[in-house]
C-alpha cells in the first residue's frame, strides 16, 4: 500500500510513500524504546542543546517546509513560514524552561524528607492532523522529548512529506536516530501501535471520531491519553464593542489557516443592537481576504486541504441555508481546479442548523443574533464543544467577567484565540482533555512520583 501526496490546489498526485509493514512498525517502536532507555538518563543541558539545534534546523529550512505544506495541504506560503518559526520558538522555549518545570518539588510532611520528582513515561504515540502539520507535532514533541520520553508519530495520510521532514529535523539536529520516529501507517494500524507494551501513552489532535477511536482503545489498555479535538468557538460581540475592532478580530479569527483550525472563530454571537452594523463591517473584512495559489507570497486563503473536506463544508452550508440561514457572502464553489471555498458569511443562524451545532472546518462564519449579554453567554455554552472563545467589548472588566462564564479552555478578550508556548492549551466537553504547552503540557506525559524518606 502507498500513501499519496495530492496537491489540493491542482488535484495532482506528486509523491507517494510506501506504507510500513507490520514488521517495520514493530522494529520502529522497539528502536524508539531502546533509544528512550538511554535518553531518559541524559541531563537537561544536553537535551536542551539538541532541542536548540532542532530550532536552528527548522529556521534554516523554513522556506522548504512551508513549500511542502503548501503543496500537501494548501497552506499559504507566508503562513507556513510563520508556522515553522513558531515551532522553532517552542523548541527554544522548552530548551530554556524544561529543567525548571520538572525540578524536584519538596513538600513538607511529618517525614524526614518528602518530595515529588517528574520522570518520563517511555515512548508516546502522537496521532497528528494535517491542518498545522508542523506546529501540532512540535507542540507535543518539544516538551515530550525534553521530559525524557521517546516518540512515534502517525501523521495524517495527506501530509506524508511533512511527516518524513519532521523526523529528519530531529535526526539532523543530532538527536538519537530513532528517538523520534515517523510511522508511515494507515489509521487502521494505530491499534497495533497502542497494543505494543513499549508504547506507554498517546496524544491525538483531530476530529471527535478519531479521538474516540484512539482514546477508546488506549482506555481498554489502561494507557493515558491527551486529546485535542474540534471546536465551535463562540465570539461574543457585545453592544459596547468597538465594531471596527470586532469585525477585524472576528474575520482574522475565522480565516486562520483558511478556516481550518480547531481554535478558529466559528460562531459570532452578536447582540441585537449592534448586529446589522457588525455584519456590514464583518462581511467587508471577510470579502477582502485574497484567495489564490498557496505558493504565491500574497495569498491569504488557499484551497481547503482535501476535496472531500470541501464537499462536507459545502453540504453543511447548503443544509443550513435550507433550514433558514441567509448567505450574505460566498457560499458557492468556485469554478476551476482545486479544493477552493470562498469566505462565506451566514446570518440568521439558529439552533437545529449545522452552522449552529457542528464544527465548520473552512472559511464559513455563522452569525447568531441574540437579545443581550445573558442570551449571548447561553448561546455560547449551547455547544458540545468547549475549546476557545472570544469576547469583544469596550469594558475590559466586563470582558473578563463574561470570559469566566464561557465553558471552554481558552477565552480571549478583544483578540482572537491563538496558542502560545507559555500558555496552557486544550479544551473541555467534546473538545478533549488534558493540556498542551506551558508547564502543564510537559507534565502530561511524566510519572509524577512521590518519594518519602521516613
Ligand atoms: P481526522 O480526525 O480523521 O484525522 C486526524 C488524525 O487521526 C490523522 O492522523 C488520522 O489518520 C487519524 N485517525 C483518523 N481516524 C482514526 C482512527 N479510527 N484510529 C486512529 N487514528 C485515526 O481528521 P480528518 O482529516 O478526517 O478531518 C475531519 C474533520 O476533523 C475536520 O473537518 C475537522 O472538523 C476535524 N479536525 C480537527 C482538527 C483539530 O485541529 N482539532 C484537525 C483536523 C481535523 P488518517 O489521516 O490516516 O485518517
Amino acid at each position: 500500500m502507498t500513501i499519496k501526496a495530492i496537491n489540493p490546489a491542482t488535484g495532482e498526485t506528486f509523491a507517494s510513500y510506501q506504507e510500513m509493514t507490520d514488521d517495520g512498525l514493530r522494529d520502529a517502536i522497539s528502536k524508539a524504546h531502546n533509544e528512550f532507555l538511554d535518553w531518559r538518563r541524559t541531563g537537561f543541558s544536553s537535551r536542551a542543546g539538541l532541542m536548540r539545534q532542532a530550532a536552528k534546523v527548522l529556521r534554516e529550512n523554513a522556506g522548504k517546509y512551508a513549500d511542502l505544506m503548501a503543496r500537501e495541504m494548501g497552506k499559504p506560503i507566508r503562513d507556513g513560514v510563520a508556522e515553522v518559526q513558531k515551532c522553532a520558538a517552542a523548541c527554544d522555549y522548552y530548551a530554556d524552561n524544561a529543567e525548571r518545570f520538572l525540578a524536584a518539588e519538596p513538600i513538607k510532611t511529618e517525614a524526614r524528607k518528602s518530595y515529588v520528582i517528574f520522570q518520563p513515561l517511555g515512548v508516546v504515540l502522537a496521532v497528528m492532523p494535517w491542518n498545522f502539520p508542523f506546529w501540532q507535532v512540535f507542540r507535543f514533541a518539544a516538551p515530550g522529548l525534553m521530559a525524557g520520553n521517546g516518540a512515534v508519530m502517525k501523521h495524517s495520510s495527506n501530509v506524508p512529506g511533512c511527516a518524513v521532514a519532521i523526523e529528519r529535523v530531529f535526526q539532523d539536529a543530532g538527536f538519537p536516530k530513532d528517538l523520534f520516529r515517523t510511522l508511515m501507517i494507515s489509521n487502521a494500524q494505530v491499534d497495533a501501535v497502542l497494543e505494543s507494551p513499549l508504547v506507554r501513552a498517546a496524544t491525538l489532535t483531530g476530529s471527535g471520531p478519531a479521538g474516540r477511536a484512539v482514546a477508546g482503545k488506549a482506555g481498554s489498555l489502561l494507557k493515558k491519553t491527551v486529546l485535542e479535538l474540534g471546536g465551535n468557538d463562540p465570539y461574543l460581540v457585545l453592544e459596547d464593542a468597538d465594531l471596527d475592532l470586532a469585525a477585524t478580530v472576528c474575520a482574522r479569527g475565522r480565516l486562520i489557516n483558511t478556516g481550518q483550525s480547531c481554535i478558529a472563530a466559528k460562531r459570532f454571537i452578536v447582540v441585537d443592537k449592534v448586529h446589522d452594523r457588525f455584519v456590514e463591517l464583518f462581511v467587508k473584512r471577510m470579502a477582502a481576504a485574497r484567495m489564490g495559489d498557496p505558493l504565491k507570497q500574497d495569498t491569504e486563503i488557499g484551497p481547503l486541504a482535501r476535496h472531500d473536506l470541501r464537499d462536507t463544508l459545502h453540504r453543511q452550508v447548503e443544509s443550513s441555508i435550507a433550514k433558514g440561514a441567509r448567505c450574505v457572502l460566498g457560499g458557492e464553489i468556485p469554478r476551476g481546479p482545486g479544493a477552493y471555498y470562498p469566505p462565506t458569511v451566514l446570518t440568521k443562524v439558529t439552533k437545529g442548523m449545522p452552522a449552529y451545532a457542528e464544527e465548520l472546518f473552512g472559511p464559513v462564519a455563522s452569525v447568531i443574533r441574540v437579545d443581550n449579554e445573558d442570551a449571548a453567554i447561553a448561546a455560547a455554552n449551547d455547544s458540545v464543544f468547549g475549546l476557545g472563545g472570544g469576547v469583544i467589548t469596550g469594558d475590559i472588566a466586563r470582558g473578563e467577567r463574561v470570559a469566566a462564564e464561557i465553558e471552554s479552555g481558552n477565552v480571549f478578550v478583544n483578540d482572537n484565540v491563538r496558542s502560545d508556548p507559555r500558555l496552557p492549551f486544550g479544551g473541555v466537553k467534546q473538545s478533549g482533555y488534558g493540556r498542551e504547552l506551558s508547564h502543564y503540557g510537559i507534565k502530561e506525559f511524566v510519572n509524577i512520583k512521590t518519594v518519602v524518606v521516613g
